[in-house]
Order: C-alpha cells, then sequence, then structure tokens
C-alpha cells in the first residue's frame, strides 16, 4: 500500500449523531477511514443509502447486546442481511448489572452470530464485551473455528488472561479515548501485540458534543499510545494505518 498514513476510526455511530447524513459526509471529505456500526439490523438499509458510492465509510451490521432483551426476533432480519455485510457490529455480549437478566438470550444470539459468520468467512466484526469478557472470548474461540473471520474486540476492559487469549486468538483491539488511564492501558499492551492496535472514537458516546469532538479523541489516543509505546506521533499513525490494512486484508 502506498497511500499516506492516516488516522482510521474503527468503531462509532454515525447514524446516531444529530445529523447522519452530514456526519458520513465529513468523514468521507475528511478522507477519515469510518467503520459505522448499527445497533439493530432495522437501521440497515437507511445506513447503506448513507454510505453509498463513499470510499471513506463502511457500515457494520449489528443487534446491540443491550437491545437483545427487546429485540431478540430481530435476529432473523440479522441472518437474511449478513451475505450483503462485510463488517458485523456492533455484536456481542454486556454482563453488567442492567444487562444480566438478558445474559442468557444474549448469549445464544451471539452465538447464533457468531456460527453464521464463521460458516460464510469474510467477515470483519467489531465486538462488545463490557461486563462479559471472559464469555466473549470464550465464544469467539469455541465458535469462529475456521479461521475465516476478524476480530475486533471494542473497548476491551477484561482482564489480562481475556486479554491475552484473545490475543493468541488473533483479535485486534480499537482503543478509545475512555482507556487510556494509564493502568488500564498498560495493562493491555503487556499481553496485545502492537500490531493488533487499532483506534476507535465511540462517537457520539464519548462526549456531550454530538460527534464533534472525534479528531481530537482520535488524536488523544494516538498521543497516549506515542507515550506508552514509546514512538514518534506518526511512528503511531503509521503502525494503525498499517494494523488497518492487516485488518481489511
Ligand atoms: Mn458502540
Amino acid at each position: 500500500m502506498n497511500e499516506p498514513p492516516r488516522l482510521s476510526d474503527l468503531h462509532c455511530h454515525l447514524d446516531l449523531f444529530a445529523n447522519p447524513e452530514s456526519a458520513f459526509e465529513e468523514r468521507e471529505s475528511m478522507s477519515l477511514w469510518t467503520l459505522s456500526v448499527t445497533t439493530t439490523p432495522r437501521a440497515w438499509e437507511q445506513n447503506q443509502k448513507w454510505a453509498a458510492g463513499r470510499e471513506f465509510v463502511q457500515v457494520g451490521l449489528g443487534l446491540h447486546p443491550e437491545l437483545v432483551a427487546e429485540r431478540a426476533d430481530e435476529i432473523g432480519r440479522w441472518e437474511s442481511l449478513l451475505p450483503e455485510a462485510r463488517f458485523v457490529g456492533e455484536i456481542g455480549l454486556d454482563g453488567r448489572a442492567r444487562n444480566r437478566p438478558s445474559l442468557q438470550v444474549q448469549k445464544r444470539i451471539f452465538t447464533r452470530m457468531l456460527d453464521l459468520c464463521d460458516e460464510t468467512g469474510g467477515k470483519i466484526l467489531s465486538v462488545h464485551s463490557a461486563g462479559a469478557a471472559s464469555e466473549v472470548v470464550d465464544l469467539i474461540q469455541s465458535r469462529l473455528r475456521s479461521g475465516g473471520c476478524r476480530v475486533v474486540l471494542h473497548w476491551f476492559s477484561g482482564s489480562s488472561s481475556s486479554a491475552r487469549l484473545a490475543a493468541e486468538f488473533g483479535c485486534f483491539f480499537s482503543i478509545n479515548a475512555r482507556m487510556l488511564d494509564s493502568t488500564t492501558l498498560s495493562r493491555l499492551l503487556e499481553v496485545v501485540p502492537t500490531e493488533r492496535l487499532l483506534i476507535e472514537s465511540d462517537a457520539p458516546f464519548l462526549r456531550g458534543d454530538g460527534g464533534k469532538g472525534v479528531l481530537d479523541d482520535l488524536e488523544k489516543v494516538v498521543r497516549v499510545l506515542s507515550q506508552q509505546l514509546g514512538l514518534s506521533r506518526a511512528g503511531v499513525v503509521q503502525l494503525v494505518h498499517d494494523n488497518h490494512g492487516r485488518l481489511l486484508g
């Protein structure tokens, strides 16, 4: 690849911005490669329209674990759209107290999704694992057996041993501006090889500004990674750019 290295955003929700259409347009005009995930398969069609013809914005087909309790019946729709999708997300498990009651249903749905992705192959998954990291890593290891899909763990906050298992399996990790406190990040960097690091904004959720501070947030991640890894800013941008290329392979 001869393109100059640039920042990318491996997990955000452009369809939840106040003005989604202009959010898609803005990413394109900034040449900021973006994976915009969805939280329900009902959003797919409209998101595909917003993304049509764009080079820098890709849409993920999702069913967010926090919505599964109410929307488990949308799995059928998700399945029927899967052949159209190269990117999948936001999917995963959420085991935090408020979502515990639906954890069994979440597991059933997530397992089904992983099985279908594994069968089809060629998918890139952005996976949520808040409060359920070890369960998520277990399922990824046991269900994605063919090796035909790649996984990005979004906002990973699990234990070092879960991170190590995930890294050994080949997972990537997308780092956002809320993960930068030194102990969280340095523990992760101890076990995750640098060639698996990516960056994300999770906009518009990290700030109350409707997603305006995206570049600031991405730059903040780059800055902290450069301190922790002992690389220049340009070195981190190049690293993340190369990793992104590897992910898309
Ligand atoms: Mn998200």
